[in-house]
């Protein structure tokens, strides 16, 4: 079944006056790891709805805004054998008729840290999208993956700080066979660049195999990885508190989250674990 596109903010208060939908935020190019939210959606509400949306406001300066991929049709093919009831797929101009709003959400110290730290306004823009759309759709639940671990804390932080009436869920990060989290921005791989990206997993699994040896070593057991990868060029690696992200000491023991961003060729690729500090 073709899946109804809206375009407009009074088209979606129209076709949603009440408030039980589930809501799937995307920016399109659509993989199976959007699909598993679109899946965890359809188990908490009869009313899926999954936004479309390249949002200009979390991109920073000189990013891949332009030649981010768009791809309507596929991205409804995708969806068209799952239970989603609308699209919202508005533009720009929908979404902000008087250019960049005035009033915006900011993220906030830790929306300058890590991601936040190398995508200057990234966090800030993220969030104020999402505060749009749980305004236009005020949904019952709201699906993140856990694969942007910092938005999905971001956005629990920001729901929970400005009482927003939504429940935030989380997805675990779905992977390619070979363990690359799948990404809209994997397609700017070519075939050697892909090989090498496995590497961000593999990392991640080496911190959580020298966990048991303290945070400096499961660091340290990440960074070889990396740099025996000479096509993956290191932006950030570090351990944080799963709930603050806050940095973790050496003597940390219990569950803490690896993350990590880099660039492969022209894709910055992120990924994210937990692993287990101490025996
Ligand atoms: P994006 O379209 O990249 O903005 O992602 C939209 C949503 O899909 C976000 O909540 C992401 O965390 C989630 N997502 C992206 N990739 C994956 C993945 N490989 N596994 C699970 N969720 C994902």
């Amino acid at each position: 079944m073709t899946v109804e596109v809206i375009r407009t903010i009074a088209g979606m208060r129209e076709r949603f006056p009440e408030t039980s939908a589930a809501l799937v935020p995307t920016m399109g190019a659509l993989h199976d790891g959007h699909l598993a939210l679109v899946r965890r959606a359809a188990e908490l509400s009869e009313r899926v709805v999954v936004s479309i949306f390249v949002n200009p406001l979390q991109f920073a300066a000189g990013e891949d805004l332009e030649r981010y991929p768009r791809d309507l049709d596929a991205d409804l093919a995708a969806l068209a054998p799952h239970p989603v009831e609308a699209v919202f797929a508005p533009d720009a101009e929908e979404m902000y008729p008087d250019g960049r709003p005035r009033i915006t959400v900011s993220a906030g110290d830790l929306g300058r840290r890590l991601e936040g730290r190398s995508r200057l306004g990234h966090f800030d823009g993220m969030l104020t999208v999402v505060a749009k759309l749980l305004g236009i759709v005020r949904p019952s639940h709201v699906l993140f993956g856990e694969k942007d671990a910092q938005q999905l804390v971001l956005v629990r932080r920001m729901v929970h700080d400005l009482d927003i009436a939504t429940l935030v869920d989380e997805v675990p990060t779905v992977r390619a066979e070979d363990g690359l989290a799948l990404s809209s921005r994997n397609r700017y791989l070519d075939a050697d660049q892909r090989r090498a990206a496995t590497a961000l997993h593999r990392a991640i699994e080496a911190a959580a195999s020298a966990g048991d040896r303290g945070t400096d070593a499961a660091l340290a057991a990440a960074e070889g990885v990396l740099k025996a990868e000479p096509l993956v060029a290191l932006d950030y690696l570090a351990i944080v508190d799963p709930e603050t992200f806050a940095g973790v000491d050496d003597d940390r023991r219990g569950v803490v989250r690896v993350v990590l961003a880099a660039r492969v060729g022209t894709a910055r690729l992120i990924d994210t674990g937990l692993l287990h500090l101490g025996r």
